[in-house]
């Protein structure tokens, strides 16, 4: 089906007194209606600046200098503030980490719902007051008729993030871009605000992009995945076959820094020793280089294109990574044959 979402070589930058902050550099990539996308990377990795660029929702010294998104077939970038704010209210909604700072402390969640509903749609507050609480028990609020008239401190963090949720679908979305939706709760609370995002797109069939620094949290609930590192997709493709056959040194990294998600054990493995790159100069050839264990001299000298894996279809999984190209060692390019 035709995409909902195309990004096509997007590339933003900040302007700032020392330089330009090469925050996203020519990224690409769809979202299909119904699917969900997961954005995956360590911060600084360009995948909230990619989400944002994709809105028109940077901050005032921040610009798309290059490349486009594409919503339904209608042009993002370059359109007019009221136009964006159009379609975020309508199509597209966003979720953050902290639901707090998005709500207004003075007023009841119920009372802000209704605003927004009102806001959205020509009806009377009583409906819109329905309207609320069915949103509240879709996202399962226990005693959804009473909490309706609570304050948002009166909600324990999991449970303002069902606010959120619940105010994200005011507008019926298409696409729902949640970013760190569960990186403030604890564990128990995450996996349950997983499984609702998850639930939500099953019921409503809506696209969800959720944004993560977790390969955990996207092991749980995504159909497809976005590796990004150095404001560049490294890998991509479904997200079983990037768990079972990850095909770049990068993403083999994440992946054995989180627990194993297939035996659930709970230690903490190995995190990635070094630091990502500095985007105000970011580095000519591979950005992972100066991290990655296989690294050779070509990596530094030039940039990887993305090489598709040969025999993974239906969905394309392709990786950044000079140990694809033909001329590679043989000795390392058996690192990623399929087992
Ligand atoms: Fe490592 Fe080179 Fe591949 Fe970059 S291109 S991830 S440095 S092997
Ligand atoms: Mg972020």
């Amino acid at each position: 089906s035709a995409p909902l979402l195309k990004v096509d070589n997007l590339t933003t930058h900040f302007h700032t007194s020392r330089g330009d902050v090469q925050a996203v550099r020519g990224v690409s990539f769809d979202v299909k209606p119904g699917e969900i996308l997961g954005i995956v990377g360590e911060s600084g990795s360009g995948k909230s600046i990619t989400c944002l660029s994709v809105l028109g929702l940077l901050k005032a010294n921040g610009e798309v200098v290059d490349g486009s998104a594409d919503f339904e077939g209608k042009q993002l970038t370059g359109l007019s503030d009221k136009d964006l704010r159009a379609i975020r209210g309508d199509d597209i909604a966003m979720i953050f980490q902290d639901p707090m700072t998005s709500l207004n402390p003075t007023l009841t969640v119920g009372e802000q719902l209704i605003e927004t509903i009102v806001a959205h749609k020509p009806v009377s507050r009583g409906e819109a007051r329905k309207r609320a609480l069915e949103l509240f028990e879709l996202v399962k609020i226990p005693s959804a008729a009473s909490r309706l008239d609570n304050y948002p401190h009166e909600f324990s963090g999991g449970m303002r993030q069902r606010v959120m949720i619940a105010m994200a679908l005011t507008c019926d979305p298409k696409l729902l871009i949640a970013d760190e939706p569960t990186t403030a709760l604890d564990v128990t609370i995450q996996r349950q605000i997983l499984l609702l995002l998850k639930d939500l797109q099953e019921k409503l069939g809506m696209a969800i992009i959720l944004i993560t620094h977790d390969l955990g949290v996207i092991a749980e609930v995504a159909d497809r995945i976005l590796v990004m590192y150095g404001g560049m997709v490294m890998e991509t493709g479904d997200v079983y076959d990037v768990f079972e056959s990850p095909q770049h040194p990068y993403t083999t990294g994440l992946l054995d820094s989180i627990p194993d998600v297939r035996s659930h054990k709970k230690e903490r493995l190995t995190p990635i020793p070094g630091s990502p790159p500095d985007m105000l100069r970011p580095p000519e050839g591979c950005p992972f280089a100066p991290r990655c264990p296989h690294a050779m001299q070509q990596c530094l000298e030039a940039m990887p294109p993305l090489f598709e894996r040969p025999n993974a279809k239906p969905t394309v999984h392709e990786a950044r990574c000079w140990l694809h190209h033909d001329d590679a060692p043989d000795s390392l390019k058996a690192i990623f044959k399929a087992p």
